[in-house]
């Protein structure tokens, strides 16, 4: 026994030994450049040569080395760049015209002067080897040289390129992809997913046209004329006046060249950009501790000087505060550019950072101190951007919001975007900080939440702006709450000298700050941070108990539960007269937990009152201290839309008025739930009131969803609708309406990039219709109002794919009555040429009936139709039309686009067997939404003794809006269509059709479709 326990002892002592050993120590290579390059700026091109001295630290021997060559991610339509836009809809790259693409090339890598080979790695333009012939042993470095060539794209499709001869430099030379603790990190270029590269330092030579104003990371070197120069510039832009913006035409550049001489240390990349008509504005910040001075530059055109013209003071002041909270700036000068960026607001570089378009003073700031701000979390602290963008992202908008919030203490949620607005859908009551809490929550609500950590291309276009940006920023600022400013500034501040001029990983801001402060932080950044679990407290009851801790004797007893599934700490606060009196944090806890409070003149107890929670549900974190109804809010009626307020139960609505031909004029009013932050129930009533009709008519809806946990079906909803209008037969009012109870499975989409939906719905149409039936009297035939009703089951599978280019969706349908079944099936595909939006649509049609026994008897015409429903054939009354019973007149005009879907008005093919279509719509490569289209038909032809028919037509389209409102000019069609009954006697006007499809424009389908 003691033996073999002796054995197991040793092992595992040896276990852990090896373990301990296999723990590979964190190292970084070094990696040197000095580069030469000139800027030919009539052909905008680089020739350059480049020298890279690569320092050996880690602990393998190293038989290749991987360089990124980026410019050729804008060398052709396929490559990870173009996929990567085509992903977020954006086409630019994939249209573009060859000349506007841009590559590099003239490479000749040699190693130590000898020649090396080298390949692209595996499919990507992008990513190369080079193959050493002498392995690189731990400790050793070897000198790569390379020239290299660069064609510099368009500056329309991402962060590197030129508009006209202003030039934005920037992942342009060949480069080292990091090697580290995980083997080589290459990577292709892409717009959403940013960098990693090894720290060293950078001597560049760059020699341009003498008129060129350039900003650089790095120091002058020998740079008296050009600073001097600059100074001059600074001293004529102080002074300057009048700034056209609507002239912003390039000077001839100058015959002679000069070349700037730029170095730095410690730094993981080198930009440059120049431009011949920038203004220049230069200034200076003492560092808060050291007192050491900053030179801060800012280089802009006319566009949008007058913003630009403080922008001085945003460098500063970002610089100072960054300095400040988390480290020193360690470098000589912070610089920011104005240009015509195409890869969001802005984009950083050490030293120096490009901004795009700013719209106000604000934005500008934001947006220039962000970017400032990735000094720290990007150029800094070097993290893994690809892997962990929240590292850099998240955690600078996180001090993005801090610096706004303390500067601007006053500063609404809308300040940014409509400051002179005082309180629009209640949201100037918001601070500022609480819009990237409101991001998270509209992605949370509507179930479009994913883990803060996680690599750049997992997150939808949408989700890499409210997730990695924003639902970091307000998790951290919960963590900063939780913690105290000044223990989580010090753990910050900790985590800055450790790990400055370093790769750190999420596990070194971990232990650094659960070192610094003392605290497990499990909670945050194993559950918060690394999956979408949710915070929900709920106050649960509340009990006055006895207390010797005052001398009122008694104290509150608060129950409080944890509905969410995250131990993680939460705060209570005492509320007097709306305002907080006090605020204690407590730890987390599982189930119910009661607490006391000793502060009893209160009138309101409040789960985070000050919303430093990321909280999922407010409306369970108050409780009254007397009253009956202590958790009961008052209803406050608002217009059109608001943001959540917990304190109110919100009822939405608008006004509306609707129009039929029957009912006229139809004034009323919706009601709704709020769509943008969704409960479980969500409802829209539209009560209206028909001005001829003199009746109550309009719709509802009501639906309850299930998010499923299952890998199956991502929501369940059941819901209810209901409708009534009024149509008419021989100029006699009659009333319909719809009951419809419904089930709709959504299923589950595994990728939140993927641009698939597909669901299935059930339906069960009640139709109650009034009818008017006619009775022999004698000689003549009475009318009179008959009610009739009938039901229809309606079974729908729907499958989209609205991937930008080729989009294609399709769907089958079966509905059921009494003694009849038909089936149907139809696909939508284009074929997109030319440019976004343009293309070739195919649609194919299949019908048929399954069963029909009715045929002969039925009172409702089930066929189907070659030319789409028109009103009076719109059985299950799901569209809306202007006329539901004209046949004559423009509301006789109007069809859906369904079944055949011919455009040619003709008594052809209605059938109650079967029906098969295909509609073709070309778009013309013209600025007009004018299109052609042509349908082709065949189905059984009952008239003419079971033969089948085919029949075609062409025309010309007129798209109003593109789905909703089409306008149909047919202008030929084949011989039987104009030999059928009716054809001739129609002018060319009454054959015109068009459609109005007011089930499109649906704001609670728009939100939901939000990529
Ligand atoms: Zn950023």
């Amino acid at each position: 026994m003691l033996r073999k326990a002796r054995i197991i002892f040793i092992l595992l002592n040896l276990l852990c030994f090896a373990s301990v050993f296999s723990q590979k120590k964190y190292f970084q290579q070094e990696v040197n450049f000095n580069i030469t390059v000139r800027l030919n700026d009539s052909l905008h091109e680089l020739n350059a040569f480049e020298e890279i001295t690569y320092i050996n630290n880690s602990p393998d021997t190293l038989k290749e080395i991987y360089f990124h060559l980026w410019p050729n991610a804008y060398s052709n339509s396929e490559t990870a760049l173009s996929k990567d836009l085509l992903d977020a809809k954006n086409t630019v790259l994939y249209f573009a015209k060859p000349e506007k693409l841009g590559f590099i090339d003239n490479l000749d890598f040699k190693i130590d002067d000898a020649p090396v080979s080298w390949s692209y790695y595996k499919d990507n333009v992008d990513i190369c080897v080079l193959k050493l012939d002498k392995p690189l042993l731990p400790s050793g470095n070897i000198l790569i040289k390379t020239p290299f060539h660069v064609k510099i794209p368009e500056g329309k499709f991402s962060r590197l390129g030129h508009i006209g001869q202003s030039y934005q430099i920037t992942q342009w030379f060949p480069k080292p992809a990091v090697y580290d603790l995980n083997g080589w990190n290459m990577m292709p270029y892409l717009n959403q997913g940013e960098f990693y590269s090894e720290f060293g330092s950078f001597d560049v030579s760059v020699t341009l046209p003498r008129n060129y104003v350039v900003g650089a990371t790095g120091d002058l070197v020998n740079g008296e004329t050009e600073l001097e120069w600059l100074n001059v510039k600074a001293k004529q832009t102080r002074l300057k006046k009048d700034f056209h913006p609507n002239d912003l035409s390039f000077p001839e550049s100058d015959k002679k060249l000069k070349t700037l001489h730029f170095h730095q240390d410690k730094v993981h990349d080198f930009a440059w950009f120049a431009d011949k008509r920038w203004n220049v504005l230069k200034g200076e910040v003492e560092l808060p501790d050291s007192k050491r001075k900053v030179t801060t530059w800012t280089m802009f055109t006319d566009l949008d000087a007058g913003y630009w013209m403080k922008s001085i003071s945003y460098v500063n002041d970002a610089v100072y505060y960054y300095s400040n909270w988390i480290g020193e700036y360690p470098y000589n000068h912070a610089t920011a550019v104005e240009g015509a960026l195409s890869a969001g607001g802005g984009m950083e570089y050490p030293n120096i950072t490009i901004i795009g378009n700013a719209n106000s003073d604000f934005e500008l700031e934001q947006v220039i101190m962000h970017e400032v701000g990735h000094n720290w979390f990007f150029g800094i602290l070097g993290s893994n951007e690809r892997d962990h963008p929240w590292m850099d992202e998240g955690v600078n908008s996180f001090y993005e919001s801090r610096y706004l919030q303390t500067k601007y203490p006053k500063n609404s949620i809308l300040s940014a975007y409509a400051p002179k607005r005082k309180n629009i859908f209640g949201l100037g009551k918001f601070p500022h900080r609480l819009m990237y809490y409101y991001a998270y929550l509209f992605s949370a609500l509507n179930h479009k939440d994913q883990p803060i950590e996680g690599k750049s291309d997992i997150y939808s276009s949408t989700n890499y702006g409210t997730i990695v940006y924003m639902k970091s920023a307000a998790f951290f600022d919960y963590l900063k709450s939780y913690l105290g400013e000044e223990d989580f500034d010090k753990a910050m501040q900790e985590y800055f000298n450790q790990w400055k001029f370093k790769h750190p990983h999420p596990k070194d801001l971990k232990n650094v700050l659960e070192q610094q402060t003392g605290k497990n932080l499990n909670w945050f950044f194993d559950t918060l941070i690394n999956t979408t679990t949710k915070v929900d407290y709920k106050v649960a009851s509340i009990k006055k108990g006895t207390t010797t801790e005052n001398e009122m004797g008694y104290c509150y007893k608060i129950k409080i539960k944890n509905k969410g599934d995250v131990v993680a700490p939460f705060c209570l606060s005492g509320i007097k007269n709306g305002e907080i009196s006090s605020t204690k944090w407590y730890e987390g806890f599982k189930g119910k937990k009661t607490f006391t409070l000793h502060y009893i003149d209160v009138d309101k107890v409040k789960i985070d009152a000050d919303y430093f929670i990321p909280e999922i549900n407010r409306k369970n974190n108050t409780i009254k201290t007397k009253g009956l109804f202590r958790k009961v809010e008052p209803v406050k009626l608002q217009l059109l839309w608001a943001i959540d307020d917990p304190n109110k139960s919100q009822i939405l609505f608008f006004p509306v008025i609707g129009w039929n031909y029957y009912d006229k004029w139809m004034p009323g009013i919706s009601i709704y739930s709020n769509p943008i932050f969704p409960k479980a129930i969500d409802y829209l009533f539209v009560p209206m009131y028909g001005t001829k009709t003199k009746e109550l008519v309009g719709s509802a809806n009501i639906g309850a969803t299930i998010f499923s946990k299952n890998n199956f079906f991502q929501a369940i909803r059941i819901g209810l609708a209901a409708s009534q209008y009024n149509y008419d037969f021989d100029k006699k009012s009659l009333n319909f309406n719809k009951i419809a109870p419904e089930i709709n499975f959504e299923f589950k989409n595994k990728n939140a990039r993927s641009h698939i939906k597909s669901n299935f719905r059930f339906r069960n149409l009640n139709i109650n219709q009034e009818k008017l039936v006619y009775d022999k009297v004698g000689l003549e035939y009475v009318s009179k109002v008959k009610s009739s009703s009938r039901y229809l089951n309606d079974f729908l599978y729907q499958y989209s794919n609205s991937r930008i280019i080729n989009p294609f969706n399709f769907n089958v349908n079966v509905e059921q009555t009494d003694k009849m079944v038909k089936a149907s099936a139809t696909l939508n595909y284009r074929i997109t040429y030319y440019k976004k939006n343009k293309g070739l649509d195919i649609r194919l049609f299949a019908g048929k009936f399954i069963l029909d026994e009715i045929s002969n008897s039925s009172e409702i015409d089930y066929r189907f139709r070659l030319t789409g429903q028109d009103g009076r054939r719109d059985y299950k009354f799901d569209n809306y039309f202007l006329g539901r019973s004209e046949t004559n007149g423009l509301a006789g005009q109007q069809f859906v686009e369904n079944d055949g879907a011919f455009k040619t008005p003709t008594v052809l093919g209605q059938t109650w067997d079967w029906l098969g279509s295909m509609n073709l719509k070309a778009s013309l490569p013209i600025k007009v939404p004018i299109n052609i289209f042509a349908d082709l038909g065949f189905f059984e032809n009952q008239s003419v003794a079971s033969k089948s028919s085919f029949v075609f037509d062409a025309g010309i389209q007129i798209s109003i809006f593109r789905n909703i409102c089409d306008i149909y000019l047919p202008l030929l069609c084949s011989e039987n269509i104009k030999n059928a009954y009716g054809y001739s006697n129609m002018k060319f006007a009454e054959k015109i059709r068009f459609t109005f499809n007011l089930n499109q424009i649906n704001p609670f389908k728009q939100i939901k479709n939000i990529e």
